[in-house]
């Protein structure tokens, strides 16, 4: 399969660079790790948001005030601590149901976006064993097809993968366009009578680019299916609104946003999560509990199980009010100003190819790109010595990676400190390593 070639043009050299949207240096202050150094004293560039995001002071903030003040497990134990996680818990929930325009009573909380994506496997496979026929509505068996696209994160396509060998049902997927967009050629066939659920990602983690979920959504409705939207890596980086999305389900992790590492979320449907059996059980998920079987508590407690993860999910409302505090609008046109400096100034490199969309078009900040005649890992190295921190590998995306023909990537992202110096840092880095591997300019294009 050919490669992805997105060169960009190159910027014109001339013209000054717009003024960013957000105060980078103001934002910078609030971030506690980005003032120390790295690799014998060098300022910490960090161009690796998209795998994790660095946490403002408010949101440690809000942790320490949790467990200094409050620390007690919620919806358990008639106690004033009690009493207090339980209200800090819920009022949480309505702040982070908020952000993304649903009611609180749609919002689980789980681990991260691997869980909520497993949660809803799981039950889907549970529905068919489930012995209430209430149950047994979005039940997945033989016959039935489960549609993902050859873009997902892993994430969002071995629980799929999983669920088919469980049940019988068969997976199929959506291709690639050599530009690094999906290819809705064969939506129509591929989403049919048979599909019950179709998985897709709102942003791609290693192309960048961002996918028409409208068309998509309105195919799968239309022919009965569910559809479950990957927002890992939207959720942090654009407005995202149930409502407007249409979707069923949304997935996010609170530590790709500014949050805390150890939390999730699942945005389901009410009535869609209200007709799913459990993934895990045990307490705090139940109704009614006797020797002889249990019933279980309406959406979200049925899908919460033991005691959560109660300063995360504190930590995860700090984040949100950090970003909204910021704009949600202002954070998506700060990366996309950045994105196409990015783009512009990797395309003056010779040997350098970006793999996703060329420009800022329906596009993230997530910049994934090969270095002619250096490994990507090589290329991960000398930036690392230069304190610049990317990531390289297949991204937990192996097909794409195969897909375009390539053995890994190098991929900066970017987020609400990132400015300009960081991204001529990234520049700068990659001429270097091509310094460092005796791969000129100059030969690289030859
Ligand atoms: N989906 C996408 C698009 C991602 O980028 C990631 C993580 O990088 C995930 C899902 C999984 O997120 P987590 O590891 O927080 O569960």
């Amino acid at each position: 399969m050919t490669q992805t070639v997105s060169r960009p043009a190159a910027s014109s050299g001339e013209a000054r660079e717009p003024t960013l949207p957000l105060d980078v240096e103001a934002i910078r202050a609030d971030f506690p790790i980005l003032t120390r150094t790295v690799r014998d004293g060098k300022r910490l560039v960090y161009l690796d948001s998209g795998a994790t995001s660095q946490k403002p002071r408010s949101v440690l903030d809000a942790e320490r005030w949790f467990y200094e003040n409050v620390n007690a497990a919620p919806h358990r134990g008639a106690h004033q601590l009690a009493e207090e996680a339980t209200g800090a818990y819920e009022a949480a929930r309505a702040t982070i149901g908020a952000f993304i325009g649903a009611p609180e009573n749609e919002i689980v909380f789980t681990r991260n976006s691997t869980e909520s994506i497993n949660l809803v496997a799981y039950a889907l496979s549970n529905a068919a064993t489930a012995k209430e026929p209430e149950f047994r509505r979005y039940a997945v068996g033989q016959g039935d097809e489960i549609v993902v696209t050859e873009m997902e994160h892993h994430a969002n396509l071995l629980p799929w993968q999983q669920l088919c060998e469980r049940t019988g049902a068969t997976l199929r997927w959506l291709g690639l366009t050599d530009g690094g967009r999906l290819d809705l050629a064969d939506l129509a066939t591929v989403v049919n009578e048979r599909t019950k659920l179709v998985a897709v990602t709102q942003q791609s983690n290693i192309l960048g680019t961002i996918n028409p979920l409208g068309e998509i959504i309105a195919r799968a409705h239309g022919v009965g299916a569910l559809v479950l939207v990957d927002g890992a890596q939207s959720v942090p980086h654009q407005p995202v609104d149930v409502t407007e999305l249409g979707a069923d389900f949304l997935v996010f992790s609170g530590h790709k946003m500014l949050g805390p590492t150890g939390v999730g979320v699942l945005w389901g449907r009410y009535d869609v999560l209200d007709a799913l059996p459990p993934f895990l059980t045990g307490g705090s998920m139940i109704e009614v509990v006797r020797m002889e079987g249990s019933t279980f508590a309406a959406p979200p407690q049925r899908f919460e199980a033991g005691v959560p993860m109660t300063a995360q999910v504190i930590g995860l409302a700090a984040a949100v009010e950090y970003l909204q505090g910021l704009g949600m609008d202002r954070v998506e046109e700060h990366e996309k100003v950045l994105t196409g400096y990015a783009l512009a100034k990797l395309a003056e490199i010779p040997g350098v190819t970006v793999i996703g969309p060329p420009d800022t078009v329906a596009r993230g900040g997530a910049i994934s790109f090969t270095v002619e005649g250096i490994h990507p890992h090589d290329v991960g190295q000398v930036l690392d010595d230069l304190g610049i921190a990317v990531r390289v590998g297949h991204h937990c995306a192996w097909p794409v990676v195969r897909r375009y023909g390539v053995p890994a990537t190098t991929r900066a992202t970017f987020y609400v400190h990132t400015g300009y110096d960081d991204i001529d840092a990234l520049v700068e880095g990659v001429r270097a390593a091509q310094r460092f591997f005796g791969v000129t300019p100059e030969e690289a294009t030859a």
